[in-house]
């Protein structure tokens, strides 16, 4: 698919590579509404579910968009408004982290996405109950285990690299006020 452990993976590596390093703090709710943002496009599942009793019915219409990641990004940029526990994520952050999951679909699934929907659209073929996608969450999930590892290890080369560059720009300061 990829599942939403997956998304969510992909979704912190995109935070981590996007976000300037001095904005790090408390990490649980960062964490949580990144989860949230990379696993946003997917509640057309719910709303299938929900409404019409069959998970595909809406799944990768207009949800997996650019039009919606702007709208959801926009939207979500503004909730800390709402309550102050909410991170404060810039409109480019939070569109890009919704992105992340439109991207993921349309590049490792074989399934296509409605990329410029309203221009294109394409609904998920099939019925999925309520039983289907709960078995496909809980026991299917594992198969991210590639997606997540990938996550870690390029998280991993970002700070190892931005600590070194972070070395490097010092150590240039340090000969400079040394002179
Ligand atoms: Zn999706």
């Amino acid at each position: 698919m990829p599942f939403p452990i997956g998304h969510t993976a992909i979704g912190l590596a995109t935070f981590e590579t996007a976000q300037s390093p001095s904005a790090r703090g408390s990490r649980l709710a960062p964490v949580l509404f990144i989860t949230l943002l990379a696993n946003l496009p997917d509640l057309d599942v719910l709303a299938g579910l929900i409404l019409q009793g069959n998970g595909a019915v809406f799944h990768r219409g207009p949800t997996h968009s650019l039009l919606f990641a702007l709208v959801a990004g926009y939207a979500a940029s503004h909730l800390w408004r709402l309550w102050h526990r909410i991170p404060r994520f810039g409109f480019g952050l939070c569109s890009l982290l919704v992105f992340s999951h439109v991207l993921a679909d349309m590049f490792l699934t074989s399934a296509p996405v409605s990329l410029l929907w309203p221009l294109e659209i394409y609904w998920t073929p099939g019925q999925n109950t309520w039983g289907q996608v709960v078995d496909m969450v809980l026991y299917q999930s594992y198969q991210d285990a590639g997606i997540a590892i990938a996550a870690v290890l390029y998280v991993l080369a970002v700070r190892m690299v931005r600590a070194a560059l972070k070395g490097h720009s010092l150590n240039i300061f340090a000969r400079k006020s040394i002179e």
